[in-house]
């Protein structure tokens, strides 16, 4: 196993799959995580938790550790993080690989409206409707002005702070299998979801149940990202990391 650490960026389904993969090829890898989980699912290898304290930080923290390549796996919607690393490759020269699972499209039978923000989300529900809000905590209160609109809020963890909402039930679960989801949607009579497209198959579920339900989905597009070198799946990153790490130490 060589010393200098794989640092990858992570938060994501898939993150933790490349850790795995990787410490099963016996490389040195460090998992970065922000610390918003309460209790993250265990992961193989190092784990280091909380923020770097910026772009700088996180230049530092890639030449203290002697980083030999940097994986920014984080979330399509975690955009602070990707551009602080983008920085940090830029002055420490570290190689680089974005990890991002590709986006949703639309399939027959699918009723979506595509809005660019939340404002655009929050404007766009009709009066009157039962909406699930398929949204992290930290984007919840943009909604507070839509006191016409039920909504059923579903996350994680609890939040930690009240939820600044006219009218509103919290859900406290995961997302479940398609026929959970059409259950969940047809129990509390939903007539419309709020999400972002954020890809992957976890939280998919509910998507195939609105399509199979015939409901509506107003699904807020993904924020623009400068170009990177961008891999969609974990096998092509670990043969990047291959060709990455090969010529590293043909050159040593
Ligand atoms: P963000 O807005 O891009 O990042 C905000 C700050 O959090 C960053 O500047 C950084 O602090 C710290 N940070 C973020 N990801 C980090 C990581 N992997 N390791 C260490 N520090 C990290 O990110 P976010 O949207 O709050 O998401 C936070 C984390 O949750 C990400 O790792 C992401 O993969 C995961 N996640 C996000 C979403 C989402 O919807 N945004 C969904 C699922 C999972 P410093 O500047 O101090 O370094």
């Amino acid at each position: 196993m060589s010393d200098r650490p794989i640092l990858i960026l992570g938060g994501t389904a898939e993150a933790s799959k490349l850790a795995t993969l990787l410490v099963a090829q016996g490389r040195r890898v460090i998992s970065s995580l922000a610390g918003r989980t309460r209790d993250p699912a265990k992961l193989e290898g190092e784990v280091r938790t909380g923020g770097f304290g910026g772009a700088r930080g996180l230049t530092g923290y890639i030449a203290r550790e002697n980083v030999s390549l940097l994986i920014d796996a984080t979330h399509p919607f975690a955009t602070q993080i990707s551009d602080n690393a983008l920085v940090a490759v830029a002055s420490t020269q570290v190689p680089f690989v974005r990890l991002e699972r590709p986006a949703w499209h639309p399939k027959p039978g699918d009723r979506w409206t595509s809005v660019a923000s939340l404002e655009e989300a929050v404007a766009a529900i009709p009066t009157r409707a039962r909406v699930l809000l398929a949204l992290g905590r930290q984007h919840i209160a943009s909604f507070s002005r839509r006191g016409d609109v039920h909504f059923v809020v579903r996350m994680i963890d609890p939040p930690e702070t009240p939820l600044d909402l006219v009218d509103f039930e919290l859900e406290l679960s995961r997302p479940g299998k398609v026929e959970d989801e059409t259950a969940f949607l047809t129990k509390k009579r939903l007539t419309l979801i709020v999400c972002r497209n954020s890809g992957g198959s976890a939280s998919y579920t509910k998507i195939k149940a609105a399509r199979d339900l015939g409901l509506p989905v107003i699904m807020i597009d993904r924020p623009h990202r400068p170009g990177t070198h961008t891999l969609i799946d974990i096998e092509s990153v670990s043969q990047f990391v291959d060709e990455i790490l090969g010529s590293l130490r043909a050159r040593t």
